[in-house]
């Protein structure tokens, strides 16, 4: 089998009955700190591609779209080929790891509300903190994939947060990847493992690499026991989350916008002489009753056009809320 691309704990391989398929092996290697530290732990990836395979199934039952197909051994899952955004999306509920470096917030500190960060994933700058609008500049993904990669981030924090919650474990953060098909469709990528992961128990004890960053205990051990806790969760118990999406239709610049013009003048008459112009859209807010998937979006184009906004004289924007 062909090598694709050799990662610090996985290697992807060519599968060899399609062009269209890889095959990712997980390795029993750890690294931490940017790979200054590494070691092998037996047994470490087989727990990672039995959790990656059971977390992948969950979540594409909760109707999130995934680059898993099945598993083919003891550390190997066949996957949808993909090209990896150069972004890593990382959820967080409390504060930990480089958000207390960074910020000086006490480690344990809850957020008010879950925070996505976006990483440039580039080892040799350091997988820097990346604003985005650099994203945007330097042209690694459009606006519209962050917001779907965001939107789905916090799909995932909800699903995964509520399975473990059952299990009175927390999910403290998490990294996640994506890429993009042949058919341009983006999809959760890479693994679903405590490499990826922080979990702790009710008394805040780490259930995941940190036990190997801080030399916190048996990895292996740690690992399996999260995974068991998980497997005793019952995924049918956790409530579908509802998403929404805002379709805002506006009328092309040079189209005649009466409303506007309307306004304008009460405006005017109200005082406000510094007003030059003034467009009234409209604005559709439409809730979801599953996860949202490029599938989705690609209905909503087809909507926009035939229900939603006239072509001919509208522009409209999707924001997912
Ligand atoms: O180190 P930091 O606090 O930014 O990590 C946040 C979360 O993302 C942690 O769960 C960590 O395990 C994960 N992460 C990762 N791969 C990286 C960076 C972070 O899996 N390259």
């Amino acid at each position: 089998m062909d090598l694709i691309h050799e990662g610090k704990v996985k290697r992807v391989l060519q599968d060899p009955d399609s062009s269209e398929r890889v095959i990712i092996e997980f390795t029993d290697l750890v690294t931490a700190g940017d790979g200054a530290k590494k070691e092998e732990f037996a047994g470490k990836g087989a727990v990672a591609c039995d959790m990656s395979e059971y977390l992948f199934g969950y979540l594409e039952g909760k109707g999130i779209d995934t680059h898993y197909v099945k598993k083919l051994s003891a550390n190997q899952i066949l996957c949808q080929k993909v090209t990896i955004i150069p972004i890593e999306v990382v959820c967080r509920n409390i504060a930990a790891g480089s958000f207390c470096r960074r910020y000086g917030t006490e480690k344990g500190t809850r957020l008010s509300e879950p925070l996505i960060e976006f990483f440039l994933k580039d080892d040799a700058y350091h997988d820097p903190l990346i604003t985005v609008d650099a994203i945007i500049r330097l042209e690694l993904a459009k606006r519209e994939d962050l917001d779907f990669m965001k939107s789905i981030a916090l799909s995932v924090n909800y699903y995964l947060g509520e399975l473990l919650k059952q299990r009175n474990l927390v999910l403290v953060d998490f990294k996640l990847e994506f890429g993009r098909t042949e058919k341009g469709t983006i999809v959760l990528a890479d693994e679903l493992s405590p490499d990826t992961f922080r979990i702790w128990d009710s008394s805040a004890t780490s259930m995941d690499k940190d036990v190997f960053r801080e030399d916190k205990g048996d990895l292996v051990a740690t690992y399996l026991k999260v995974f068991e806790e998980m497997k005793k969760a019952k995924p049918q118990d956790v409530e579908p989350r509802t998403e929404s999406i805002q379709v805002i239709v506006e009328t092309k610049s040079g189209i005649k916008n009466p409303p506007g013009e309307v306004t304008k003048k009460a405006l005017e008459r109200l005082g406000f002489a510094d007003v030059k112009d003034v467009r009234m859209g409209k604005v559709f807010t439409i809730a979801l009753k599953k996860p949202i998937t490029s599938e989705i979006l690609n209905q909503l184009a087809i909507m926009n056009v035939k229900l939603l906004s006239n072509p001919i004289s509208e522009n409209h924007k999707v924001r997912i809320e």
